[in-house]
């Protein structure tokens, strides 16, 4: 593996092609010019040799990419416009009529959205397991299963898959592996190694790190990666633009430094939630109450600020109080930028719904930011005061 720092700061920029400048320029162009026929009838016999035309390939962006398939330790890599997108392209490149998909339970919403709607169409047929037992994908693994497809961990109660045990398992059968690893960032994991074939993230996340771009990243073989680019990638037309090209190539410089920041924040804020009398627990993969804790310790060498609480309530106006009266954590989706996050989970039910006594109704996904513990812990501490009389 290259150096962090070298991948971060230098792979890939050849500042001799663009006057020295240290930040590289974004490409802003649709299209490249030929001198030569020869050149022009060369760059149209294969597309993924050269700059032909910005759907494909761009500078800006195969700076980034070199970037970020170093970072996975794989061979090549493809940026999408989102990590949705990424999800597509990954998970059509490997399937055809009659295949079926083997998913962990609740994956991403739009990767169970394209299991559910969408692929049903074109008699891809799917099903769901609990990841978090190898035996269970020995179990469900059928003659035509031709994609596993894995969250390690998710993002609202962090279920983990031993990813090594899952590759080496889906390589005796041939199933092609891909894996969502937005929560852990190739920071802290990298399947890749681990045998896995194909690594996503959302991009949107801690590799922009900024809440102001949406972006997806696919890593995987140099053959795969080829195939998907003369394919699902040109097809789709969904490839990063060079600006949002740009914005990550920027993320990347501080990523280390935001990720270290959030890992010690995040720590001391398990602290403080850990002794609170409201709350009944803290969900969180590198947590030591953490079920997968060995796993996680394995084959993860850190973890992000999204965590999961267990507020204790009675009424479901108990945690909209709660929620509203905070005066600087957001409720908003998504993660990894520097602004602190939280979405409680009765936001996606009818109050009605609501049961105390089913703690995933209780449960807030919180997300750490680059606020500093002490801000964050204040605000939560008001948000605590105000519900203190209610049940
Ligand atoms: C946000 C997210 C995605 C989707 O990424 P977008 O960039 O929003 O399209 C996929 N998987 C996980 C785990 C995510 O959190």
């Amino acid at each position: 593996m290259e150096d962090l720092s070298y991948i971060l700061n230098e792979l890939a920029e050849n500042r001799e092609d663009y006057f020295r400048a240290i930040s590289p320029p974004i490409m802003q162009t649709s299209n490249f010019a030929f001198k030569k026929v020869a050149d022009l009838r060369k760059s149209f016999e294969n597309e993924y040799a050269d700059f032909l035309y910005s759907r494909g390939l761009n500078p800006t962006v195969d700076i980034l990419r070199k970037k970020l398939a170093a970072l996975d330790g794989a061979e090549d890599c493809l940026v999408f416009n989102s990590g949705a997108a990424a999800i597509f392209a990954a998970v059509l490149a490997n399937v055809k009529s009659g295949d079926h998909i083997l998913s962990v339970k609740n994956p991403y919403t739009w990767a169970k959205k394209m299991f559910e709607d969408i692929l049903p169409r074109f008699q891809v047929s799917h099903s769901y397991i609990d990841g978090t037992k190898i035996e269970n994908f020995e179990n469900a693994i059928q003659p035509n299963t031709a994609v596993i497809y894995l969250e390690s961990p998710n993002s609202w109660t962090y279920d983990l898959q031993d990813l090594a045990a899952v590759a080496s398992l889906a390589k005796k059968h041939g199933i092609v592996t891909i894996v969502d690893n937005s929560y852990c960032t190739p920071l802290f994991q990298k399947p890749i190694l681990l045998g896995i074939d194909l690594v996503l993230q959302s991009a949107t996340k801690y590799i922009s790190g900024h809440s102001d771009t949406i972006a997806g990243v696919l890593s995987g073989s140099g053959p795969m990666m080829e195939r998907i680019f003369n394919s699902e990638y040109n097809n789709i037309g969904s490839g990063i633009q060079p600006f949002n090209a740009w914005l990550l190539i920027r993320g990347l410089r501080t990523l280390e430094a935001r990720l270290e920041r959030i890992d010690r924040t995040t720590k001391e804020m398990i602290l403080f939630l850990k002794q609170h009398p409201r709350i009944e627990k803290v969900i969180f993969p590198l947590d030591p109450s953490f079920p997968q804790y060995d796993l996680a310790k394995k084959q993860m060498q850190g973890a992000c600020g999204l965590l999961t609480i267990q507020i204790k309530a009675q009424e479901c106006a108990t945690i909209e109080t709660f929620c509203n009266s905070l005066q600087h954590i957001l409720m908003a989706v998504s993660w990894g930028g520097h602004e602190s996050l939280i979405i409680p989970k009765i936001a996606g039910m009818k109050p009605e719904a609501f049961n105390p006594a089913n703690p995933e109704h209780r449960m807030l996904r919180l997300y750490i930011g680059l606020e500093s513990a002490e801000y964050l812990i204040n605000d939560l501490s008001n948000a605590f005061l105000a519900i203190e009389h209610l049940s």
